[in-house]
C-alpha cells in the first residue's frame, strides 16, 4: 500500500504577530516576512534541505500541506519549520501535525480535514505551554509595548524588540530592493489623501464554505489545485484597486485584511467581493465542482485614521460575524457587506449600537410598543451597490437637508416623516425623482410611509419598521 504521511502547518495567532503593534512599518514588515516564509519555491527548496522525497501540496497564506515518505521523515520536518519560523520572526509560531495516508484513496480532502483537527489539538498543546511570563523589564518596545526593547533603529531611534527590529528589517530591505511600491509609512499619510481628510477605511474579507469545498475533493491533485486557486482568487481580488490609495495588512488562507482611503472603501469592499464571485466558478468548475461560486463576507470600517488598529480591528470582526450571519441566511449564494462610521469614542461593542442607538429606543419622543430599526445593514452585495449608487446621486441635495432628515429618524416616526414631506417639497424636481426612486427600492413605494418600510417581507421578524435612510446619509461623505 503506497502510504505515505500528510503533515500540515499552520501558523499560530497569525493576527496577533501582525498586528502586534499600532505602526504601519512593523505590520508591512511582518506580513511581508510569513509571505517569504510561505513562498512555495522557497519552501521546496527548504524541505529539500531536510530531506529527500517531501512533496508540497501547497504553502501560502500562513499555512502549508506536505506529503512525507516516512514518520520520521514528517516529524523532522516538523521540528525544522518550527525552528524555522523561531529564528526568521522571533515571535511568531507554527505548529504541524502528521497522520498516515493512502495517497491513491479516494478522501484526500476529507484527511486534510482530520489532519486539520489533529493541528487544532496540538496547537492548543503548545498554546498551553507557551502562557506569557511576567518577566519584567526596563524599557519596553516603542512599536508593540509588549516585549523588552534589544535594538535601537537608526531611522527615528526607536528602541525596538527583537521581533519588531525582525519586522522593520523586511521592511527597509524590501524598500533597498525597490520590492515596495507604497509611498506612505503610516495610516495618517493614506488618510490625508482620503476624501474626507483624515479618514481611512479598514477593511476585512473572509470566505464562505472554502473550506467545505476543499474537504469534498477526493483527490491530492485537485486539492492542490484549487487550494492554490483560492489563495491566487484572494490575493488577487485586490489587484484592481488604485496602488496609492490601499494597501493589504494581511492575505492569509480564506481572509484578507486590508486598508483604504476612506473614499474608495466601500468600493473597494465591493469590487473584491465581485471579482472572487466572477472568478471562481472557473476555477471550481476545473477541478470537477461544476455549478458553484464562491462568496465572501466582508466588513468595512470607516474611521479616522487615528484611530487605533486594535479597535478597528474589533469593530471589523463584529461587523464580519453580521455579515457571515446574513450569509448562512442567504445560503451562501450572495456575498454579504457589513460597514460603519465611526463618529465617537462610543461604538465599540455593534450589537449594543445596533439594538439601542439604533431603534425606537432613541426616540426623543417615543410612541407605543413599536419596534423599529433606523438601520437595514447588513446587505447583500446587489443592495449595496444599489445603495451607493443612490449616495452618490444625493450629492445634489444640500447637505443641510440631509441633516435634517438624518436627526429626524432619531426624533420619532411621524417626525420622521413629516421631514421627509418637508425636504421632498423644498428640493428640486431631479433630487424629488431621487428620493422617490430610493423610496421605491429601499422603502414601500407608493402607498407607503417615506422613510419607513413595513412591508412584511423586507422587515426581520418582531420589528415593525425599518429604514435605509440613515445608512445613505452615513455613507454619502464617502464615496
Ligand atoms: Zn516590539
Amino acid at each position: 500500500m503506497p502510504e505515505r504521511y500528510l503533515v500540515s502547518f499552520d501558523t499560530d495567532r497569525i493576527k496577533e504577530y501582525v498586528f502586534a503593534t499600532e505602526k504601519l512599518r512593523e505590520i508591512r514588515g511582518a506580513s511581508r516576512l510569513l509571505d517569504s516564509l510561505n513562498d512555495e519555491g522557497e519552501m521546496q527548496r527548504f524541505m529539500a534541505s531536510v530531506g529527500p522525497n517531501y512533496e508540497s501540496i501547497f504553502w501560502g497564506g500562513g499555512s502549508g500541506a506536505v506529503l512525507a515518505p516516512s514518520w520520521e521523515a514528517a516529524e523532522r520536518l516538523i521540528e525544522e519549520v518550527e525552528t524555522l519560523y523561531r529564528t526568521e520572526t522571533v515571535t511568531a509560531s507554527i505548529s504541524g501535525a502528521c497522520m498516515p495516508i493512502n495517497v491513491e484513496s479516494d478522501n484526500f480532502g476529507e484527511k486534510m480535514k482530520a489532519a486539520g483537527f489533529r493541528l487544532r489539538r496540538a496547537k492548543d498543546e503548545k498554546a498551553a505551554r507557551l502562557l506569557p511570563g511576567g518577566e519584567a523589564f526596563t524599557q519596553p518596545c516603542a512599536s508593540c509595548q509588549r516585549y523588552p526593547a534589544m535594538t535601537v533603529d537608526t531611522d527615528d531611534n526607536a528602541a525596538l524588540c527583537a521581533s519588531c527590529a525582525r519586522k522593520r528589517e523586511k521592511e527597509k530591505s524590501r524598500k533597498r530592493e525597490g520590492k515596495e511600491s507604497r509611498s506612505f509609512d503610516d495610516l495618517n499619510e493614506l488618510g490625508e489623501r482620503s476624501r474626507p481628510s483624515g479618514y481611512i477605511g479598514f477593511i476585512q474579507c473572509d470566505g464562505n464554505n472554502m473550506g467545505d469545498l476543499l474537504t469534498s475533493l477526493p483527490k491530492s491533485d485537485s486539492y492542490k489545485d484549487l487550494a492554490k486557486g483560492l489563495r491566487t482568487l484572494i490575493e488577487e481580488s485586490t489587484s484592481k484597486l488604485p496602488t496609492e490609495s490601499h494597501e493589504v495588512l494581511l492575505a492569509g488562507g480564506d481572509d484578507l485584511i486590508l486598508v483604504t482611503t476612506a473614499d474608495i472603501a466601500l468600493d473597494a469592499a465591493i469590487c473584491i467581493a465581485q471579482r472572487i464571485e466572477n472568478q471562481s466558478p472557473a476555477l471550481l468548475d476545473r477541478v470537477g465542482l461544476s455549478g458553484s461560486k464562491c462568496t465572501v463576507a466582508v466588513s468595512v470600517v470607516l474611521a479616522h485614521a487615528t484611530f487605533p488598529i486594535a479597535a478597528f480591528r474589533s469593530l471589523a470582526d463584529q461587523l464580519l460575524k453580521n455579515a457571515k450571519r446574513k450569509c448562512a441566511e442567504e445560503g451562501y449564494r450572495t456575498s454579504v457587506i457589513d460597514f460603519m462610521v465611526v463618529t465617537s469614542a462610543g461604538s465599540s461593542d455593534i450589537a449594543t449600537m445596533r439594538d439601542e442607538v439604533l431603534t425606537e429606543k432613541s426616540f426623543v419622543f417615543p410612541h407605543g410598543e413599536r419596534k423599529i430599526r433606523l438601520t437595514k445593514r447588513p446587505y447583500v452585495l446587489p443592495k449595496l451597490k444599489s445603495l451607493i449608487d443612490y449616495a452618490r446621486r444625493c450629492k445634489d441635495i444640500p447637505q443641510s437637508h440631509l441633516q435634517f432628515l438624518y436627526e429626524g429618524l432619531f426624533h420619532s416616526q411621524a417626525e420622521a416623516i413629516y421631514r421627509w414631506g418637508k425636504v421632498a417639497g423644498r428640493v428640486n424636481d431631479n433630487n424629488r425623482k431621487v428620493m422617490d426612486e430610493f423610496y421605491r427600492d429601499f422603502g414601500d413605494g407608493i402607498g407607503g410611509l417615506p422613510p419607513w418600510q413595513s412591508n412584511r417581507d423586507e422587515v426581520p421578524e418582531g420589528v415593525d419598521a425599518v429604514t435605509a435612510l440613515g445608512d445613505l446619509i452615513e455613507i454619502y461623505r464617502f464615496v
